[in-house]
């Protein structure tokens, strides 16, 4: 019989865990080298949560230190492939044995609903590490075309110290996007999670550890993006950051890059997803994906369906399916077993969401219904999700991120003019379209200009299909095979023979 998880089970667990917030560095926890901390105020309630190692350059050199000590050494790059793929799935396999407290240490960081954090986001990244763990001992190398006289080795080989920059929306499936890849192609890395996310990836890698991945392959180094990050993507002996975040943060992690050692780059940042609905739709699936797509997460989902553009003549018609959905997407304490949707990150982020939806009604847009704070006597941060109607494509709501459970509709009347919208943005993350007529499918979805395109359907994907995006949501894949080309290079040993 499958265990039964109330509140009470939740909470009893969350007040036994032992919560680990010091950095880990070659093997071992360690508090930051100026013994700075700073503490966590948890999003469910805006009590104060766990303390954890404010760090510094200094830190992120005694990090770099070891992974790039662990990298020449050779202790898992030249372990036989077999070797490092077992060590990589026992990692997993624990992963999922501490799935609860996985989950915990998720929902007390970033207020989402615990049996989301279980059932969803230590799901999936456990299924993302053993993704990249069973291609290890599956990885040929090449010989190329030459005359009889000589022979040419390509080979694949890992860039050496990888520096991974995470967000708080997604943290562990994000973590594993990039560990599984950097760590399958026989890499070192250092982990700079978000300040407001340490918790999961301080765990990951202590299971990492536990697995067998040596000291120094894996560090995980917690603290602010200006004294953390920054010297983490200046550092001239990294070779690689591999960023997830805001397209802002993304265009500082390239000019650090720039000013340093011309390491490389992977971006995945910022989207502003439109998804169009055409009146030959079924309304109800449109509806369902629309809702889920958007609010889902309470809309810290970098892909959301945000824009939603319809037809004019059904916009009442499916924004009233739109809120009917809504309803049933539940917004509770995030222990509730019920609860669909929890808090928002923190205090700063609800007050900006919140002046996002002052401007939208400012601007002329019509609120047809949510957006508004709520379950305000938790000390949480929470905002029910919400509809702007009759919006347009010029407004701020419509262009910015607002990266809460916020959907704005424009309505359009043709589909170049649906096309001219949808492609009017400075992102290219995703998109979706909506129809029964499939010559306009797949004219519409090739004319988005946008890293993954839905028909019929929103956010659906696996691991075999890359994620990430065009224009200023950035360049580089996550997931799939071809995501550990960007942690290796190719280098060519040619052989001239008598
Ligand atoms: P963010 O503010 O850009 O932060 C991302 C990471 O960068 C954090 O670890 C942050 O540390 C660090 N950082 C901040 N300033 C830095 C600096 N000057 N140098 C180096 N690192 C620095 O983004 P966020 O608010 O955490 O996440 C939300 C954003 O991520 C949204 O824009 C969302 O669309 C995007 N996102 C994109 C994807 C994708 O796959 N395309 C997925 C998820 C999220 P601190 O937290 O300590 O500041």
């Amino acid at each position: 019989m499958s265990k039964e998880y109330t509140r009470a089970y939740w909470e009893k667990l969350g007040q036994e865990l032992k919560i680990e917030g010091r950095n880990f560095i070659n093997g071992a926890f360690c508090d930051a080298l100026s013994g700075q901390t700073f503490v966590r105020i948890r999003p469910m309630d805006g009590k104060p949560g766990a303390t954890l190692a404010r760090s510094s350059a200094a830190d992120i050199d005694l990090a770099v230190k070891a992974a790039r000590d662990s990298f020449e050494s050779g202790v898992w790059r030249h372990k036989e492939p077999l070797e490092r793929k077992k060590i990589m799935l026992k990692w997993v396999e624990l992963i999922r044995q501490h799935a609860e407290e996985l989950a915990m240490l998720e929902t007390f960081d970033v207020g989402k609903p615990v049996m989301a954090s279980l059932t969803v986001d230590v799901r999936l990244c456990a299924d993302g590490i053993q993704f990249y763990a069973e291609m290890i001992d599956k990885m040929y190398d090449e010989i190329a075309p030459t005359g009889p006289k000589a022979r040419a080795l390509v080979r694949k080989v890992p860039l050496g110290v990888i520096g991974a920059i995470t967000p708080w929306n997604y943290p562990m499936i994000i973590d594993g996007w990039k560990l599984g890849p950097s760590l399958a192609a026989g890499n070192s890395v250092v982990l700079k999670p978000a300040e407001q996310s340490s918790l999961s990836a301080i765990r990951l890698a202590a299971l990492a550890h536990e697995a067998g991945i040596p000291a120094g392959v894996l560090n995980v180094v917690t603290g602010y993006g200006e004294e953390t990050g920054k010297p983490l993507a200046l550092h001239p002996d990294v070779d690689m950051i591999a960023f997830t975040g805001s397209t802002e943060v993304g265009k500082l992690i390239m000019g650090y890059a720039a000013q340093s050692n011309l390491k490389r780059v992977a971006l995945e940042l910022g989207g502003k997803s439109p998804l169009i609905v055409f009146d030959d739709a079924d309304l109800d699936a449109a509806a369902s994906a629309a809702a889920w797509g958007c609010f889902y997460n309470s809309g810290e989902t970098c892909h959301a369906s945000t824009r939603l553009l319809v037809q004019r003549s059904i916009q009442d018609k499916l924004v009233k399916k739109i809120e009917e959905v809504a309803r049933t997407i539940t917004l509770e304490h995030p222990f509730e077993p019920s609860a669909a949707i929890g808090a928002l990150i923190e205090e700063e982020h609800m007050k900006k969401v919140l002046s996002m939806i002052a401007d939208g009604e400012k601007e002329g847009a019509r609120r047809a219904f949510g957006a508004e704070r709520a379950l305000s006597e938790t000390g949480g941060y929470y905002v029910s999700p919400g509809v702007f109607v009759d919006a347009s494509n010029d407004m701020r709501i419509a262009r910015q991120e607002i990266f809460g459970p916020v959907m704005v509709s424009i309505p359009f009347d043709t589909e170049e003019e649906a096309l001219k919208i949808a492609n009017d943005t400075i992102y290219g993350l995703a998109g979706a379209v909506f129809t029964t007529n499939m010559d306009r499918a797949h004219r519409v979805s090739e004319a988005i200009h946008a890293g993954t395109v839905w028909i019929n359907t929103y956010d659906m994907s696996n691991f075999a299909t890359p994620f990430g995006g065009f224009k200023q949501s950035g360049f580089g894949r996550d997931r799939s095979v071809h995501a550990i080309d960007k942690y290796c290079d190719y280098k060519t040993i040619w052989q001239q023979f008598n």
